[in-house]
């Protein structure tokens, strides 16, 4: 399975947010966007004027980095997100919104969504009782999302779960904490995913 896996707070101060890719350190004063708060490179802090193909073209890069997804799988959900009914943009952060390894780190069992990755490629996660070891599944209304007992119990997964414990949890997830597993309610709404952008944005740069 491609990823990127060159420096990851660079991608942040590309993108000029945090993206939380690096766990716990994405909380604290050793953040690369706190220390250094102006894109990487020779021209980093001269860059200022922003086109409107910058822009559509920086929400893009934003959110696809945000949950991890390489170009072309990031193409094939929006291809996905204008089939289905209802608002493109809306669609496309839904999806990506619904990955397997996404869910693990919205309901704390995992602390960045890398590690969410790992986690599921490890086989620490059932769905609906059944090990799912694919990062891009995509959960649905009504399924079970669960860490297999045998993994609960491994030190690793412990801390895990301690770290994360007081992390708020979206709505659209009911999270059985003591049990480690929570329910897929509903699809995500736009107002249930905390991502400060414009989606339209997105829609018009892959609308040209
Ligand atoms: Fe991004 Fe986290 Fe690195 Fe900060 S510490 S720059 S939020 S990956």
């Amino acid at each position: 399975m491609a990823r990127y896996t060159g420096p990851v707070c660079r991608l942040c101060r590309r993108e000029g947010e945090k993206l939380f890719l690096k766990g716990e350190r994405c909380y604290t004063g050793k953040c690369g966007v706190s220390r250094r708060a102006y894109a990487p490179g020779q021209h980093g802090q001269g860059r200022k004027k922003v086109s409107e193909y910058g822009k559509q073209l920086r929400t893009k890069q934003y959110v696809r980095r945000s949950y991890g997804v390489l170009e072309g799988q990031f193409h094939h959900y929006f291809e996905m997100a204008n089939k289905m009914p209802g608002v493109t943009g809306e669609n496309l952060l839904a999806l990506l919104e619904s990955r397997l390894d996404n869910v693990a780190y919205r309901l704390g069992f995992a602390s960045s969504r890398a590690q969410a990755r790992q986690m599921v490629t490890q086989g620490h996660f059932t769905v609906n009782g059944r090990k799912v070891d694919i990062p891009s599944f995509l959960t649905k209304p009504g399924q079970l999302i669960a860490i297999k007992d045998k993994s609960r119990s491994l030190d690793m997964i412990k801390g895990i779960l301690d770290a994360n414990a007081s992390r708020p949890v979206p709505k659209w997830l009911d999270l059985d904490r003591g049990a480690a597993q929570a329910k897929v309610l509903v699809m995500p709404s736009r107002e249930d995913i905390d991502l400060p952008i414009e989606e339209t944005l997105i829609v018009e740069l892959y609308s040209k």
